[in-house]
């Protein structure tokens, strides 16, 4: 199907117009008298639709929404609101097709990725639903007679989410279906790049608490350059605040929550490694390698960007990942057979140049790549050749993110040396190693090892599974979302102590005689 049909279609199934209200808070807000912000497709360039942006003075209404809903949602038994959460998924299910092929037309992703996100909010929403039945804290042995020790969980109420481009919607379920189970009521602030998106996602979520005369618990508001975001930050009727985006923002963010004691959970970027030893299976290894390094056209947190190969197998592996990277098919995300789609702006199409220039600058020899592309059919579109470039740990280039495919080849004798080369960057998000060797893969998974939120074996450094929770370390800012116990980073743990006696004895043996 053409792009035209495509879109006309998704359109109509998701209520798209051609102005859209950028705003929720139990009602969309009104577009007119707006300032509006026309979305390009990143595919050909094409304007999509125009948001109408939220404003600075719609803020404080929605705030004070917020906390009401949130007087009606936290009383609501959690099994109950893991049932609306149910319901959720299911709407979702529903939109699967639809949903993704708006990821894809906005910020570029295949359809099957795409799809994927969409599949994932489902998942995050199964895995919500069973905790709404598991939100079970600790009982404690007193120290003292006739005392009972315990933990409990409460929602922070108002958690306010802002999410990054590249995973428009995904990153917010994993957010705020959790929290959402927990009691607390979410203020989103989506990235501008992916507003529509934002809106879809929050217009089919929201239904359901409709359809079940519910206030609003999924507040929703569109901004240009971050301005409400920073209102966030700032406000400390937002206990809680999840930011997920580069280091730059993210470390601006994090300060600003901190400065008023707030909490945070970060989600910056990364500058992902595989280890590709000479004892790794080639087959699975180059496949792991080419995912991570390709999908998503290098614009996930956890794209593999260095790629430390060892001497022994340096040629052979290096021609076969070249022949990869000049024969993977780079345009039309929407295509059968394109594996690889557009970077999301122009602006990210320089950032690709210059990263590249910088790097030949520091030493670093392009194997193939290198080359701003013109699709045709899509000359609009923002399209770079995937690029190889030979390097060397110290470059300057090598230690930052660069949110484009560029993979940066370093070469490894022994695996204390990759073990060294891979923990030497700022930031610590997702690591692999390839290798069928156990002491290698024991030696990497071992406290000397990786340095990472997330460590694979024999799998790449992209596409985690939303049961384990998601994170990284160092710059990448230790927040932890999605699966195992991250829950907890979205309630307030309080340690409750009953004295169930007819006396009051003290800890430690104090004694305080009145
Ligand atoms: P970005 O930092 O440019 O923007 C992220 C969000 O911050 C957007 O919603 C933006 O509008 C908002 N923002 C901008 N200025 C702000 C301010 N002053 N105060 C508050 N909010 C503000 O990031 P991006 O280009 O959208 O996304 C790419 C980056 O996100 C990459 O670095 C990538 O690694 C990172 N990322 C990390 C994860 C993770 O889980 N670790 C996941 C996805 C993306």
């Amino acid at each position: 199907m053409e792009f035209a049909a495509i879109k006309e279609q998704i359109f109509a199934d998701l209520g798209i117009e051609a102005i859209n209200a950028g705003i929720y808070d139990g009602d969309w807000g009104s577009i007119t008298g707006r300032k509006t912000l026309d979305i390009q497709s990143p595919i050909n360039g094409e304007k999509l639709a125009a948001v109408a942006l939220a404003e600075d003075t719609d803020y404080d209404r929605l705030m004070e929404k917020a906390w009401e809903s949130y007087s009606v949602w936290s009383k609501i038994p959690a099994p109950q609101r893991g049932s609306i959460i149910r319901e959720i998924g299911n709407e979702l299910s529903k939109y699967k097709e639809t949903l993704g092929l708006l990821v894809s037309l906005e910020v570029g992703k295949t359809r099957i990725e795409g799809m994927g996100e969409v599949q994932e909010m489902i998942d995050i929403g199964d895995f919500a639903v069973g905790l709404s039945r598991q939100l079970y804290g600790v009982t404690i042995a007193s120290e003292r007679p006739h005392h009972r020790l315990y933990e409990q969980w409460h929602p922070y109420g108002v958690a306010g989410v802002i999410t990054a481009f590249n995973f428009p919607c995904a990153v917010w379920s994993w957010n705020a279906l959790i929290a959402a189970v927990i009691g607390n009521v979410i203020v989103w602030k989506p990235s501008p790049n992916a507003s529509l998106t934002a809106i879809a996602t929050n217009r089919i979520c929201s239904r359901i608490l409709e359809r079940h005369g519910l206030p609003p618990i999924f507040f929703l508001m569109v901004d240009e350059r971050g301005a409400l975001g920073e209102r966030l930050a700032k406000d400390t009727r937002v206990p809680l605040l999840s930011f997920t985006g580069s280091i730059r923002t993210g470390r601006q963010v994090a300060q600003q929550v901190s400065a008023r004691l707030g909490r945070t959970i970060l989600e910056l970027g990364g500058n992902n490694a595989a280890i590709v030893s000479d004892k790794a299976d080639a087959e699975i290894a180059l496949r792991g390698v080419a995912f991570g390094a390709l999908a998503t056209a290098g614009q996930r947190c956890t794209t593999t960007r260095r790629l430390i190969l060892h001497a022994g197998i340096y040629d052979e592996f290096l021609g076969k990942l070249t022949r990869v990277y000049q024969t993977v098919k780079v345009g039309n995300p929407l295509e059968d057979g394109v594996l690889v789609g557009p970077l999301i702006n122009r602006g990210a199409v320089d950032l690709y140049s210059a990263a590249i220039r910088r790097a030949v600058d520091e030493g670093g020899r392009v194997l193939c790549g290198d080359e701003v592309m013109t699709i045709p059919g899509y000359e609009g579109g923002h399209y770079v050749r995937p690029t190889l470039i030979e390097g060397s740990p110290d470059m300057g280039i090598v230690c930052e993110e660069t949110f484009a495919p560029i993979l940066y080849v370093l070469k490894y004798s022994a695996l204390d040396e990759a073990l060294q080369i891979h923990n030497s960057v700022p930031q610590g998000l997702s690591s692999a190693i390839f290798t069928t060797d156990l002491r290698e893969a024991e030696a990497f998974l071992s406290v000397r090892g990786s340095d990472c939120g997330l460590a694979n074996v024999n799998t790449g450094t992209a596409g985690a599974e939303i049961g384990g929770a998601f994170g990284g370390e160092k710059e990448t800012g230790g927040g932890r979302e999605s699966g195992s116990d991250a829950w907890k980073a979205y309630a307030r743990r309080q340690t409750v102590t009953i004295n169930y006696g007819a006396e009051l004895p003290l800890a430690q043996g104090v004694r305080f005689e009145v």
